[in-house]
This record gives structure tokens, C-alpha cells and sequence, in this order.
């Protein structure tokens, strides 16, 4: 496949509580379709993530750190007014079931609604990723399951540091 001639700046959304091999694989594609990606990790105030943004945005930054034309940032506030703010036209998000569906429809309309210029583009999740999610992830990890390969090697030492050390708390 050729990459596009023409360079054009995507922002990859999310928590990211951790990046999985999922999102990396969302990643890459976006990067083959668009030319540049913004890996924009959410500070979402109303969750309660496992790990801090500045700790999403390391494990990121390390995952991408040989993807070309990858910036790995954090945001607060609308996605919508990020991406115009740094000038990118679409937002990529991925796909893995029909459960994903509603809610992200949900979202990209209601993302149309703030900002028609700002394009929502679904990428179906690899077949090998489809089952796979952060939560998903946690939840192995902290019953003792093994994450090697679901996620990259730095980001499953971290998990097992979090969730696996004596007094660990939960989230
Ligand atoms: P959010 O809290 O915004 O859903 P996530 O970090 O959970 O953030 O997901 C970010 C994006 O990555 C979403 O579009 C989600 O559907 C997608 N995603 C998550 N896991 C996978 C996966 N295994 N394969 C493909 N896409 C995925």
C-alpha cells in the first residue's frame, strides 16, 4: 500500500489506561491512512483511571516511540476543540464489536454537532485485538493472569508494579 501523497494530521482519542496492542495497531493505521497521528490521551476528569495521565502518556510515548510522524499528548475539555486547536480534521477511533457501536455513534454525532469540520472515522479492530481492552487487561493482571502480548512489555511491567505489589489499591 502507498502511503498518502498528501500529509493530513488525525487525532487517535482516548484514555489509554493503558495502551494496549489494540490501540497500537489503530495507531499504525491511522498513521498509513492520514500521514501524521496525535495520540491524544484524555485527562476525564469523571473516570477513575488506574494509572495518571502524565503515567498514560509515558507508557504511550514509549510504545510509539519507533512510529514515525506519532505525537503522543495529553488534553482536557472537548476532544473536538483539541483537534482544531492542533489542526487535525479527523478523530480515529476503533471498533471492536457491536457493543462499541451505540456508544460511539453516540459520540461521533454528538461530536458532528459540536464541530463539523472535526470527521469521526471507524476502524474495524483487528481480529486478533477485538477481544482486547484496557479494563480487560486490569482485570487479568490483577487476578494474575499473564498480559504478555496483549500489551507492550514496558506497559505489562507497570501493570504488574500497580496492581500486583502488597497494598496495592484497586481501581
Ligand atoms: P475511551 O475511554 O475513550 O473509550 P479507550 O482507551 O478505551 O478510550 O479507547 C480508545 C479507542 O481505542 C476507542 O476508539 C476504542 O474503541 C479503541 N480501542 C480500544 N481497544 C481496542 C482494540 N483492542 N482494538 C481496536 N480498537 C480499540
Amino acid at each position: 500500500m502507498e502511503a498518502p501523497t498528501e500529509q493530513q494530521l488525525a487525532l487517535c482519542p482516548g484514555s489509554f489506561d493503558p495502551i494496549t496492542e489494540g490501540h497500537l495497531d489503530v495507531i499504525q493505521r491511522a498513521v498509513h491512512l492520514f500521514g501524521r497521528v496525535i495520540v491524544a490521551v484524555a485527562c476525564n476528569a469523571d473516570k477513575q483511571p488506574l494509572f495518571t495521565v502524565e503515567e498514560r502518556v509515558a507508557m504511550a510515548r514509549s510504545a510509539c516511540q519507533d512510529l514515525p510522524n506519532v505525537e503522543v499528548a495529553s488534553f482536557e475539555g472537548l476532544v473536538v476543540e483539541y483537534a482544531r486547536r492542533r489542526g487535525a480534521k479527523a478523530l480515529v477511533r476503533g471498533l471492536r464489536a457491536v457493543s462499541d457501536f451505540e456508544q460511539e455513534v453516540q459520540m461521533a454525532l454528538m461530536n458532528r454537532r459540536l464541530a463539523e469540520d472535526v470527521h469521526t472515522v471507524f476502524l474495524i479492530a483487528h481480529p486478533d485485538h477485538a477481544f482486547l481492552s484496557s479494563s480487560l487487561v486490569k482485570e487479568v493482571c490483577r487476578l494474575g493472569g499473564e498480559v504478555a502480548g496483549l500489551v507492550p512489555a514496558g506497559v505489562a511491567a507497570r501493570l504488574r508494579e500497580r496492581l500486583l505489589s502488597s497494598g496495592a489499591t484497586a481501581h
